[in-house]
């Protein structure tokens, strides 16, 4: 079931008194997620997600703007016709039922011609629960098993219904980080078993590239950037989704642009001659970094940390807008940085400049 956001907007009135500041939490969202896929919704925190998720699920009504599953326009459907499973960072189990009658609940509750049988609840329950891998567990209480166990219950909760879509708050935040990631795998895997269109929010860039097919980046109220993990972190449209993509993350400097030459400080890095004379703020990934003798870029280094495979180059630069500047080398480089300077060149398709006032990526031929 494919999902369009047309024109979505959504504004809160002043929480304060005194002051009649509305708070726009989503700004003329416009999307068209294609069936079946995985869509990451990703920002920090207030940006908007979970009213985006919100409004797609009916909790919440738009302040403008429509909704279609499929093309059926559902902007003015209550939540329980909409055919939605949703699942919170907090599971809400029931705490005196079991996992099975937890998983149970949603379709007990079903009325006139969506009623099913005993037998059919069964089977559902027994079904959703397998997908997730809990079918061992299902006459425990909610107390009797792990947070990702916990999460798993509420994630078959969510799917017993055959939902059309499926939306995820923050599903995986009060676990710890090894269950984190055993159970973002698992929940592809569902999402992919059962084809069911997937929306998942998350403030953590690695779990929503990781996992999506699609990544939204959005930040105060207003998408930034929507495309494929990688297309985006190769291509990013701004300084915001540069510096919001990436572990460690970007490395940021003040740049200036002056006769086809870009300038980081004094250090001559690279020619562009298709590019005005301007300020820019430059970019550099930490793998866009390659050590030499004769590098343009020339850093203090700091401190060199070994992360088996790679090391990681701790260095200073008067322009860098950071403290520090990260580079990542392969391991094999680590006896070559002993004396006074690091030098580098860097990798072309590893840098960017941005505009220095508006933050957007001005383009060069590499
Ligand atoms: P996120 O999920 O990305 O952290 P939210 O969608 O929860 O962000 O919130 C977006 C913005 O809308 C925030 O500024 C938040 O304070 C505001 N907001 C969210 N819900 C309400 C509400 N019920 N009333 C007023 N403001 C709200
Ligand atoms: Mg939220």
């Amino acid at each position: 079931m494919k999902i369009v956001l047309q024109n979505l907007t959504k504004v809160f009135p002043s929480r304060n008194k005194k002051s009649n500041e509305e708070v726009v939490a989503v700004n003329n969202f416009n999307f068209e997620i294609p069936d079946g896929k995985l869509i990451g919704l990703l920002g920090p925190s207030g940006c908007g997600k979970s009213t985006t998720l919100y409004m797609i699920s009916g909790l919440q009504k738009p302040s403008s703007g429509k909704i279609f599953f499929g093309d059926d326009d559902v902007t003015e459907l209550s939540t329980e016709n909409r055919g939605i499973g949703l699942v919170f960072q907090n599971y809400a189990l029931y705490p005196h039922l079991t996992v099975k009658q937890n998983i149970l609940f949603p379709l007990q509750n079903l009325k006139g011609k969506d009623k099913l049988d005993k037998d059919t609840m069964l089977k559902r329950a027994e079904e959703a629960a397998r997908l997730v891998q809990i079918d061992q567990l299902l006459d425990r209480k909610p107390s009797e098993l792990s947070g990702g166990q916990q999460q798993r219950v509420a994630i078959a909760r969510a799917l017993v219904k055959m939902p059309r879509v499926l939306l995820l708050d923050e599903p995986l935040s009060n676990l710890d980080a090894r269950l984190r990631l055993q159970t973002r795998e698992e929940i592809r895997r569902i999402q992919k078993e059962t084809g069911i269109t997937t929306v998942f929010v998350t403030h953590d860039q690695e779990e929503a590239m990781s996992i999506s097919d699609m990544i939204v980046v959005m930040k105060s109220g207003v998408v930034q950037q929507i495309g494929k993990p990688q297309d985006v972190y190769d291509d990013p449209a701004n300084l915001f989704v540069a510096k919001f993509l990436g572990t460690p993350p970007i490395n940021v400097f003040s740049g200036l642009v002056k006769d086809g030459t870009l300038y980081i400080g004094s250090d001559a890095v690279m020619e562009i001659p298709d590019v005005a004379d301007q300020d820019v703020i430059v970019g550099i990934r930490p793998e866009g970094f390659i050590l030499s003798d004769t590098g343009a870029l020339i850093c203090k280094p700091v401190n060199v940390e070994v992360m088996g495979r790679d090391v990681s180059i701790v260095t200073t630069h008067e322009a860098s807008l950071n403290p520090l500047v990260r580079s990542i080398v392969n391991a094999d480089n680590r006896l070559a940085v002993t004396g006074e300077h690091v030098r580098y060149d860097i990798k072309p398709h590893k840098i960017f400049i941005f505009n220095k006032k508006t933050e957007e990526r001005i383009h060069f031929m590499r």
